[in-house]
């Protein structure tokens, strides 16, 4: 098994069951026999969550009914999120969380609380599901509905003041059960089904690919458009993105709005000419997959070149994004010049930077060089992992970004609901 960031594990035995009840009784097998298991969805998650190291891989694959109504969806945890879209598209709706890759599956969207493009104005998988079906490590089939308070004690923890956080399990008293399953990446229940809240489809979407001479240029039009109502979409890449992509700026913003007044009303100091505007929604998903083909295209070329992906998921509170935006470019320019990208979620002060090694060296410095960066995040009151969790690969981040007693906290929520620690084993607890 190999998710998209090139992580590899190896299963003992693999199992693709066909009903909850199935699901129920191999983890009850497991649980009696302290057999560890891993959840897999579409392996299109970064962190290595889905990735075994030995025990069960259990494949969700069958559970992909889909029924669209009014306002909601019922979906199995194996149905795309771009059989998702087309469906709720058919009825004059959508899903608003949107982590770019349609590939991923409800159920690994809801396991990472994925967010992505549109969150800013939406929020991440979380706010988004109404109800959820779920498996315990022993086999108990439970179904929760939003607001079902947790029957034991949670302790609060201080959570960062961003927009957006995936890192750990975001504990609160009363909070409800939804938000504990939602996030904990396969390590506290397997997610069978969801009833997933749909919107209308807004009459009009414009969107644009603007170009900035810039980054201080694009950083300001950023601050000018956040509060606008209409947009639901900003979107960030630099120089050596656009680069990658073929396009020559120093920056670029990807908007979506539902006006088009606004849009075409923009008046910002340093928007080159060359800027794209959309003329038809073909042209919009046009923009939205030369967005998409860049982690694609990062992705691929650290693979071919032997490495894993080596890519940042720290957000920071939005005052900060100015000053983790500018320490990401000094640091990386001076490390790693012309060998790294900055790109992604702005409107959430949420951007990946990656680096591209070319050398085993470079690698090792690079996975240093994160760890600083994350400090540095988490300094500026941020978050460890925004959107893709922390999985196998990242689990060293935790520490970084909370004290021991609060992970204590986090393995005893854990040990409570699975104690003989089946589930995503080697995930999140290092
Ligand atoms: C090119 C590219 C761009 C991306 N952009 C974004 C982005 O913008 N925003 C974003 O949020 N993510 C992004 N991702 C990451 C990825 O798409 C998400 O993390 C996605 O939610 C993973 O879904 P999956 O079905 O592939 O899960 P998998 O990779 O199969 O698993 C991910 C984790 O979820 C667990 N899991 C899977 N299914 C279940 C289940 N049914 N029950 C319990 N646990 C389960 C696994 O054990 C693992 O820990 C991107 C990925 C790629 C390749």
């Amino acid at each position: 098994m190999r998710d998209a960031s090139g992580y590899t594990g190896h299963a003992d035995r693999e199992f693709s069951p066909a009903t909850p009840h199935e699901l129920a009784a191999l983890l009850a097998e497991a649980h009696d026999a302290c057999t560890p298991v891993t959840i897999a969805g579409s392996a299109t998650g970064v962190t290595g969550g889905c990735c075994p190291h030995g025990g069960w891989l259990i494949h969700t694959r069958q559970f992909n009914q889909l029924v669209v109504e009014r306002g909601r969806a019922l979906a199995g945890a194996a149905v795309t999120l771009r059989d998702l879209n087309e469906a709720a598209a058919r009825t004059g709706q959508f899903y608003a969380p949107d982590p770019t890759e349609w590939t991923a599956s409800v159920g690994g969207s809801i396991a990472t609380n994925a967010s992505g493009s549109r969150s800013f104005r939406y929020g991440a998988t979380r706010r988004h599901i109404l109800s959820l079906d779920a498996a315990f490590a022993d086999g108990t089939l439970r179904r929760f509905r939003r607001g079902e308070a947790i029957d034991f004690n949670v302790p609060a923890i201080a959570l960062p003041a961003t927009t957006k956080n995936t890192a750990g399990y975001p504990l609160a008293p009363g909070m409800d059960w939804i938000d504990l399953i939602a996030g904990s990446e396969g390590t506290l229940a397997v997610v069978v089904e969801a009833e997933l809240q749909l919107l209308p489809t807004p009459p009009v979407i414009a969107a644009a690919v603007l170009f900035f001479d810039d980054d201080a240029a694009a950083l300001d039009a950023v601050d000018a458009c956040r509060p606008e109502p209409s947009l639901r979409m900003l979107e960030y890449l630099d120089r050596n993105s656009l680069g990658l992509l073929g396009e020559a700026a120093g920056a670029a913003l990807i908007v979506e709005s539902t006006s088009e007044e606004w849009l075409h009303a923009l008046d910002l100091a340093g928007l080159r000419d060359d800027s794209w505007v959309a003329q038809s929604p073909a042209d919009r998903e046009r923009f939205r997959a030369f967005r998409h083909s860049l982690p694609e295209r990062v992705n691929e070329i650290v693979r071919r070149n032997g490495f894993q992906k080596l890519g940042s998921d720290f957000a920071v509170p939005l005052e900060q994004n100015r000053a983790m935006t500018a320490h990401y470019h000094a640091t990386l320019t001076r490390e790693f010049p012309g060998q790294y990208v900055l790109f992604g979620h702005i409107g959430d002060a949420h951007l990946h930077a990656n680096i591209l090694p070319e050398t085993q060296e470079q690698d090792a410095l690079g996975r240093e060089l994160m760890l600083t960066l994350a400090r540095h995040a988490v300094a500026l009151g941020g978050t460890v992992s925004a959107e893709h969790g922390l999985g196998k690969r990242k689990a060293n981040l935790l520490p970084i970004q909370y004290p021991a007693a609060v992970i204590d906290a986090m393995r005893a929520v854990k040990l409570r609901l699975d104690p003989h620690g089946i589930l995503g084993r080697g995930t999140l607890f290092v």
